[in-house]
Formats: structure tokens, C-alpha cells, sequence
């Protein structure tokens, strides 16, 4: 250990470690600059019990969102570290197009602590591409995600019982539109059925815009009888769902 700390800090002489954010270089071996770090907009309280959504003003303990309070949504809970903004769709675009698994850590670390408002959680499963998208970049970044974290919280990683039988363009139209395009776009293979019944599952997604894939994921894993149906992405459009 010794030796590889030593080694680890001859090598940041000759080759500092570089910033994710604007690729300067760090004098420790952190993940992001300061000036990068203050950009983040981390989604805490005040924000919606149920979705997450972050508030303007605080609306006390256990607020929901009107979204919430109006709508049945088929997840139970829904969590995202940051706001989708220009600096976070950043970094996303990076882990995503870029081959740049290595803001997986630190995705992780963020990750931990969101985590810890899902209550017994069972299984961790990704939001599935089409195998079309998939081919094309060469992972899912959002089974990379539920993956790693599944080994952290010591939960099974699930990235074959729910499928994306239709690639779906990018979404257009008002909700209800949204929510049709959206309509048999997934499936469970019928062996999978018996394992995910009585489950709390967790999908893990990168980014939620308007929220029409993770309902659709949870719809179909509810209508095959999954018990609770919980959401955490990296980032999140602030807006109501
Ligand atoms: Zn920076
Ligand atoms: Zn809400």
C-alpha cells in the first residue's frame, strides 16, 4: 500500500490528475476543481417527498409537489443528486459518449447518500436501451450505474429482466402523447416474471427529462407485480413530471 501511495504521487508530479469538469490540472487527486464543484446544483431539501422535485421555498416536512398530490405515478419514490443543467449534462455527456467510466466514482459517491431514502430494496436493475443504441456506444452508462451500485449496497444487479423491444425516438408532445409513444415500448420476459413478484426494485437512470421512461418502466414492472418501484438518476429536469 505504502509503496503504490508513494508510486501514486511520483506519478501526479510528471502527470497531475485532471479536473472532469474543465480538464485543468488538480493538485490532489479529487475529482473536480473548486471553481467546478460550486457549479453543481445539488437537489436537497426543500424538495417533493415523492419525486424529488426540488423547491423554491420550503414547504415543510413531507411536502409533496402538485405533480404528487394530483397525479398516481406508478413508482413509489424518486430521487436525483443534481438539476439537469448545462455543467451537469457535462459531466453526463462525458461518462456517456466519451468513454469516461472513470466519473463513476464519483457518481458513486453521490449516489450513496441518495440511496439511503429506499427502504429495503431487492433487486437493482438499469433503464434498458435497444439493442440497436447499445451496439452503437458500446454500453449502457445507466447499467454501469445500477451495476456498481448494487455491489455497494450489497443488492442483486437485474439488467436482463426488463427490455427496450422498441428504440424510441427522442420524446416530443404533451404528457399524455409522451406517455403513448412511451406505451409498449418495454417487456419482461415471462421467466422473469416469477423472479422480480413481491420485489422492491430499484431502476437506475442517468438523467430523467420528462419523466415518460421511468413511468413506463415502472408501469410494466408493477403490472407483473413488483411490490415497490423506486427511481435514482444522476440528474433530473427540474420540472414537474
Ligand atoms: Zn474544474
Ligand atoms: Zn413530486
Amino acid at each position: 500500500m505504502i509503496f503504490q501511495d508513494i508510486g501514486n504521487k511520483i506519478l501526479n508530479i510528471f502527470l497531475p490528475p485532471l479536473c472532469y469538469g474543465c480538464q485543468k490540472p488538480l493538485l490532489e487527486a479529487q475529482k473536480l476543481c473548486g471553481e467546478c464543484w460550486v457549479k453543481l446544483q445539488f437537489i436537497r431539501s426543500p424538495s417533493c417527498v415523492t419525486c424529488g422535485l426540488a423547491f423554491d421555498v420550503d414547504m415543510g416536512e413531507n411536502a409533496e409537489c402538485l405533480s404528487c398530490l394530483d397525479g398516481d405515478f406508478p413508482f413509489d419514490l424518486m430521487r436525483s443528486v443534481l438539476k439537469y443543467d448545462e455543467f451537469s449534462k457535462k459531466l453526463i455527456m462525458r461518462f456517456k459518449h466519451n468513454d469516461r467510466t472513470e466519473l463513476l466514482p464519483l457518481f458513486m459517491d453521490w449516489f450513496a447518500l441518495y440511496v439511503k431514502d429506499f427502504k429495503n430494496i431487492d433487486i437493482v436493475m438499469p433503464v434498458p436501451l435497444h439493442w440497436k443504441r447499445l451496439f452503437k456506444r458500446k454500453y449502457n452508462q445507466s447499467a454501469l450505474l445500477a451495476q456498481k451500485l448494487a455491489k455497494n449496497i450489497n443488492c442483486s444487479f437485474d439488467p436482463f429482466s426488463l427490455k427496450r423491444i422498441h428504440a424510441t425516438q427522442p420524446q416530443h408532445g404533451n404528457k399524455q402523447e409522451r406517455a403513448l409513444n412511451m406505451k409498449d415500448v418495454f417487456s419482461i420476459s415471462s421467466e422473469a416474471i416469477k423472479k422480480l413478484k413481491g420485489k422492491n426494485i430499484l431502476l437506475i437512470d442517468d438523467v430523467v427529462t420528462t419523466g415518460a421512461t421511468i413511468k413506463a418502466c415502472a408501469e410494466i414492472l408493477k403490472e407483473n407485480d413488483a411490490q415497490k418501484v423506486f427511481v435514482l438518476s444522476i440528474a433530473r429536469v427540474n420540472l414537474p413530471l
